[in-house]
């Protein structure tokens, strides 16, 4: 094999996205199942049909608006459109990347920023007990977002009701989690250089 072909490197964006997450984009027939069936489409800017049409034609403005959009932060990853698709596309790994992408190029959307918010303290609470911890979570996302009084009232019903736990309780393998988080912060930085 020539020195070229060892190096290759896709030439379209649609290419270099199924290089990166094994999904190909061109198999999309614009059926519109997955619109169809994903339970956010309406609140979406670009519904998943559309951000597969725009991510076929290559074209660097539609990548450009999928990265601002609000659709890929609005996927809940439920996997509907990936049940309905008859080409078993999986959306949900194409709006997980798009969402690295985005963040990576500092292009979000400021309307997401309360979820992006959520997933930071989701992600610190797994890191830290090994296991999703409500209370931290919820405190954590509070602070970072400024909302700190928001649903206040609820939450003696819910200690009552044993839905929170004010101690977290941490799970035995918690330093391998912790390990998988710092070797993905690790694969994170080298990316960057
Ligand atoms: S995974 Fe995302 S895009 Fe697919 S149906 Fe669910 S919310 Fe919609
Ligand atoms: S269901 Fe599959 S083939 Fe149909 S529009 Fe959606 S991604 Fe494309």
């Amino acid at each position: 094999m020539s020195a070229s072909h060892e190096n290759h490197h896709p030439a379209t964006l649609s290419g270099e996205i199924t290089m990166d997450t094994g999904v190909i984009i061109n198999k999309c027939y614009q059926c519109g199942k997955c619109s169809a069936g994903c339970p956010v489409a309406t609140e979406m800017d670009y519904p998943p049909s559309l951000v597969m049409r725009m991510l076929q034609t290559d074209d660097p403005s539609h990548y450009d608006k999928l990265l601002k959009s609000m659709s890929i932060w609005l996927c809940v990853s439920c996997e509907m459109c990936l049940t309905r698709c008859p080409m078993e596309i999986d959306i949900p790994v194409l709006m997980d990347y798009m969402r690295q992408k985005s963040y990576k190029a500092k292009k979000t959307n400021p309307q997401a920023k309360k979820i992006i918010s959520f997933h930071k303290s989701f992600l610190d609470s797994i890191n830290y007990t090994g296991r999703l911890y409500e209370m931290g979570l919820i405190v954590d996302y509070k602070m970072r977002t400024g909302a700190m009084t928001q649903d206040v009232a609820v939450a003696p019903k819910m200690f009552i009701k044993g839905k929170l736990n004010p101690v977290p309780e941490l799970i035995k393998g918690r330093k391998k989690v912790a390990a998988i988080f710092n070797r993905i912060q690790n694969n994170n930085k080298e990316g960057k250089q």
